[in-house]
């Protein structure tokens, strides 16, 4: 699933082919689903004739600014790939939206799974009020240890499910985490206040690590996410924990374990990252002891 790396390598390598571009024609709509505040009519009225003149992001959503203060927010979810293409090349199955460009390019929101989405804002108010109700601070540009410590107090929740939670940090998802929490030495079943401040410290750190180093190889592959010009990342050759159940943990050689959190896996070190004290009160522990 593409997350924050993933997001930024594309926004990073569209900005540049895409600003200043005007819109020709928008269509191949085939799953109106995937655009739950719009339509292919609605697109084409806003969009057509339209120039590019910004391309960003906000947690995993990749935003295109067009003039006028319209925006378009893709958000890939599971599986879906933004492609610029030459507009003579075939359009691959699963192409569910393209937008065509006065340089005979095209922009394919491309998605096997479906669960992608794209969004159309007409003013910076409509999208911001959007993204305010939805993410928490950018895990790359807005997140540094005493931000993390004042959305940690009095939290009880399990940090990697806070993590994941992107209405409490927008960006990061189930494989940075692992990652993060990796770096770190925190055990992904930690509750968030038994985390001590140097804990917290080490974490923010290493957030902001995992992700500038996913974004310096291009993202992770593993098996659908590419780039705009349908180049895999590298990270998934470089990754700690994720993935790697039953092989040795590259700081103390202990072998890496897979648990279950909810729907979704998590991957830690059992030695470098300590597994919470005993649940039960101390008094009962005491008990149970003597
Ligand atoms: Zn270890």
């Amino acid at each position: 699933m593409p997350e924050l790396p993933e997001v930024e390598t594309t926004a990073r390598s569209l900005r540049p082919v895409l600003v200043g571009r005007r819109v020709t024609a928008v269509d191949g709509v085939d799953w109106p689903r995937m655009l739950p505040n719009t339509t292919e009519a609605d697109l084409q009225a806003s969009l057509v004739g339209e120039h590019v003149i910004s391309v960003g992001r906000r947690g995993k959503y990749l935003l295109v600014e067009f003039d006028g203060e319209t925006w378009a927010a893709f958000h890939r979810k599971m599986s879906g790939n933004l492609l610029l293409e030459r507009a003579t090349l075939p359009r691959e199955r699963h192409t569910h939206l393209v937008l065509t460009l006065d340089d005979g390019n095209e922009l394919r929101f491309v998605d096997a799974r479906k669960f992608g989405r794209v969004y159309l804002f007409r003013s910076n108010v409509e999208l911001n009020d959007f993204l305010s109700e939805r993410l928490g601070p950018d895990s790359l540009n807005e997140l540094d240890p005493a931000i993390l410590a004042s959305k940690l107090r009095g939290r009880k929740g399990r940090i990697k499910s806070l993590l994941l939670d992107q209405a409490f940090l927008a960006g990061v998802g189930n494989l940075y985490a692992d990652e993060a929490l990796w770096q770190a030495r925190v055990h992904p079943l930690r509750t968030a206040d038994s985390l001590t401040k140097a804990e917290v410290h080490r974490l923010a750190e290493a957030i902001k690590l995992v992700l500038v180093l996913g974004i310096e190889r291009r993202g992770t592959s593993f098996s659908t996410y590419r780039d705009s010009d349908g180049t895999p990342g590298d990270n998934q050759d470089h990754l700690n924990v994720y993935g790697r159940e039953g092989q040795p943990c590259a700081r103390c050689g202990s072998t890496i374990r897979r648990i279950q959190l909810g729907q979704r896996s998590s991957h830690f070190c059992p030695r470098c990252q300590r597994a919470p004290k005993s649940p039960l009160p101390v008094g009962e522990v005491a008990r149970q002891r003597g």
